[in-house]
Parts: C-alpha cells; sequence; structure tokens
C-alpha cells in the first residue's frame, strides 16, 4: 500500500471540510509565562464525536463505493475511533459495527451505541479484537475501518496539524499524542510540507512506549495493555504504514508518566477551561515539562480529544 502524502492531507481537507469542525485554536498568557514560548492549543476535544478521530473516519467513509456503503463497515477501538466510525457512518446513513474491549469507559460506550452503532464487546486479556473484526468483516460482508493503520485515516488526522499551521502560521514544535500513530504521521507529513523547520514530537504514555522505543531501534516494537489512565494510547504498535511515516518524518519521540499526565489535563482544565481526558493532554504534559527546548519558540500542541469518564474521576484525583 502506498503511505500517504501531503496532497492526500490537501484532499481529507477538501473531503471533511463543512462536516467536521475547523477546532478553536487556544491560547493562554498564563501558559506562554510558564514556559517562555508562544503556544497554541488545537482544540480537538472540541471536534463532532469529542476527539480528532472524526477527520480520518469521515473521510475514509466518504471514499467507499456505493455498494460498500450500502453492506456497512466494522471497525475495532477502545473508544474514540468506535465513536467517530458511529457518528460519521450516521452522517453517511452507512451501517456500522464496533467491536470494543468490555473495559473501556463506559461514556464511549455509550456514546457509541448514541450514535446508532452497533457494540460488540470483547475481553481485552484473552480475545484479539483483529481477529474478531475479520471474522466480522467476512462472515458479514463489511468493509474493515482500522483505526489508524489506513491511508485515509492517516491523512484523514493530518488536516488537525495542517488547518492549525494554515491558522497560525509556521511552527518551531508540533507536540502529538501517539497511539498506534494515525495522528501522528499525519500531523507529521502536515508539518513537513507546511512548516518544514517545524520538530514534530510524538508523546506516548511511558506505560506504553513502545513507540519511543521503536522510534530510537529503528525496529518495531511491542507492548502488550499498557496500565495507564491513557486509555486511547494503549495500542499494541505502530501499524505498517504508521511506523515508517513516523521513522521518515517524526523528529523526536518522548513519554509522559500518568501522574505527570493528570497534573497536566488538571491544568488545563483549572486553567484554560478546556476539557479534555488523559490521553489528550499526552501533548501538553511534555510541552510542559520543560524536556524540550521550547524558551522563545512558536508551539503547536495537539489536545487530541475530551471524552472523559467523570465516574473515573474521584481515582484520578487521588492518583495526582
Ligand atoms: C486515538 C487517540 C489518540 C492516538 O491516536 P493514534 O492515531 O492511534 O496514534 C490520541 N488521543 C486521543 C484522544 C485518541 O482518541
Amino acid at each position: 500500500m502506498n503511505l500517504p502524502a501531503f496532497e492526500d492531507v490537501d484532499s481529507a481537507a477538501r473531503q471533511i471540510a463543512g462536516v467536521a469542525h475547523r477546532t478553536l485554536v487556544a491560547t493562554s498568557r498564563t501558559v506562554d509565562a510558564r514556559t517562555g514560548a508562544t503556544v497554541f492549543f488545537k482544540c480537538e476535544n472540541l471536534q463532532r464525536g469529542g476527539a480528532f478521530k472524526f477527520r480520518g473516519a469521515y473521510n475514509a467513509l466518504s471514499r467507499l463505493t456505493a455498494d460498500e456503503r450500502r453492506r456497512g463497515v466494522v471497525t475495532f477501538s477502545s473508544g474514540n475511533h468506535a465513536q467517530a466510525i458511529a457518528l460519521a457512518g450516521q452522517v453517511l446513513n452507512i451501517p456500522r459495527v464496533i467491536v470494543m474491549p468490555s473495559d473501556a469507559p463506559s461514556v464511549k460506550r455509550v456514546a457509541t451505541e448514541g450514535y446508532g452503532g452497533e457494540v460488540v464487546l470483547y475481553d481485552r486479556d484473552t480475545e484479539d479484537r483483529e481477529a474478531i473484526g475479520r471474522r466480522l468483516a467476512r462472515d458479514r460482508g463489511l468493509t474493515l475501518i482500522p483505526p489508524y493503520d489506513h491511508p485515509h485515516i492517516i491523512a484523514g488526522q493530518g488536516t488537525a496539524a495542517r488547518e492549525l499551521i494554515e491558522e497560525v502560521g509556521a511552527l518551531d514544535f508540533l507536540f502529538a499524542p501517539c497511539g498506534g500513530g494515525g495522528l501522528l504521521s499525519g500531523s507529521a507529513i502536515a508539518a513537513r510540507a507546511m512548516a518544514p523547520g517545524c520538530m514534530v514530537i510524538g508523546v506516548e504514555p511511558a506505560a506504553g512506549d513502545d513507540a519511543v522505543r521503536s522510534f530510537r531501534t529503528k525496529t518495531l516494537q511491542t507492548v502488550k495493555n499498557p496500565k495507564t489512565v491513557a486509555d486511547g494510547a494503549r495500542t499494541p504498535s505502530l501499524g505498517s504504514l504508521t511506523f515508517p511515516l513516523v521513522l521518515q518524518y517524526v523528529s523526536d519521540m518522548t513519554s509522559v508518566d500518568d501522574p505527570t499526565l493528570l497534573e497536566t489535563m488538571f491544568y488545563l482544565w483549572e486553567r484554560l477551561k478546556l476539557v479534555v481526558e488523559p490521553t489528550g493532554a499526552l501533548g501538553a504534559a511534555a510541552a510542559l515539562d520543560g524536556s524540550f527546548p521550547i524558551r522563545g519558540k512558536r508551539v503547536g500542541i495537539i489536545l487530541s480529544g475530551g471524552n472523559v469518564d467523570l465516574a473515573q474521576l474521584p481515582e484520578w484525583i487521588g492518583r495526582r
């Protein structure tokens, strides 16, 4: 399969125009004073479906043939991709089956069902979601739409960074969360084309730092069911498309531990009034922790999602 390029991100931007939100770019004097940088937050927590994933989902689904649309789609996801496929399918009137872990945050499952997706649950510890997805695809003639390793998904996710740079101009740094690498590789493709000097930094939870290790060793590394509050980045590894793209376009990778991540999430809630979920705060956590020389620089941070499960709040506060 051909790796997506900037023309695919451009094409995705045209495809989603008027359907996906062109999200807010937020700034904060408090953050700028704290970092000495000029920081721009791309608020994908305010995107339809509560995360950037609607961009890729709509881009992929809207490009299916009439026959594929009629038969429907299937996907597997810990939450936000599921919600995005459910919503994009609703907008496009495409039947959709979502394979979700039984321990996914209930807010995500309820939202997915609310958008009219058919949810099939599996046990994260004993069952293989990809195998279940493939079986459903085969048995029911559905098109499998994976959460990140798909050219239309990657190109769609790249439109967030494309919009950000289009709006604020060239950046010196761009921080993006990384799970399976769809958002990160799409962002990096856009940044390379629009702001060639921009350092693109991918950020993972420390417990699931497979992509950091893959980036350093240039050999694909995996992690099994990492325990982290960043539930949107518990993916086992980068994909066959996202791994080469990350190696080609990303400048550096780093990870943040859960206490730092929660601290940053609450900071964004309290100081910027922006409700982000733990995974959505990964980029901000790395940008604010002082490990990159951002002082005096123009810095973009993708706040990737805002689907918070408030039932987890007491536990999060306890772990701060
Ligand atoms: C899916 C997701 C990520 C990770 O995206 P990938 O494309 O899998 O790397 C980051 N943040 C949020 C909120 C997500 O839903």
